[in-house]
């Protein structure tokens, strides 16, 4: 159930914007996703058809975009997808002190209203 808070935090900052911005219906919200986060696209949408039933988020269509995880070298400093390790270390300078600082988080990039 991870999904249903996530989605509910995601609905409400959504409202709040519209509710800024005078918007009288959300179409699409588009939201970028960490590669490593075990949200599942289709339950967000699920989810979110679910939350936004009878407000003015009804029927808006959620547009994920992944972005890829991202590892932090703690003795040089450089960050790097974590695909691109060599060999589980860091390639600027080949330490294995490395540590995610990014892949599981999730953001509001923008929203399509009427
Ligand atoms: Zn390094």
């Amino acid at each position: 159930m991870h999904e249903l808070s996530v989605i509910n935090s995601i609905h409400s900052i959504v409202l709040r914007h519209a509710a800024l911005h005078k918007v009288r219906k959300i179409t699409a919200i588009h939201l970028e996703v960490g590669a490593l986060s075990d949200l599942e696209d289709r339950w967000m949408q699920h989810y979110f058809d679910f939350i936004s039933k009878g407000g003015i988020a009804e029927g808006a269509r959620l547009v994920i975009e992944r972005t890829p995880a991202v590892m932090q070298c703690a003795d040089c400093g450089s960050s790097f997808e974590m695909g691109k390790t060599r060999d589980g270390c860091c390639p600027q300078c080949g330490s294995k002190s490395l540590a995610l600082v990014g892949g599981k988080q999730y953001l509001i990039k923008n929203m399509e209203a009427l």
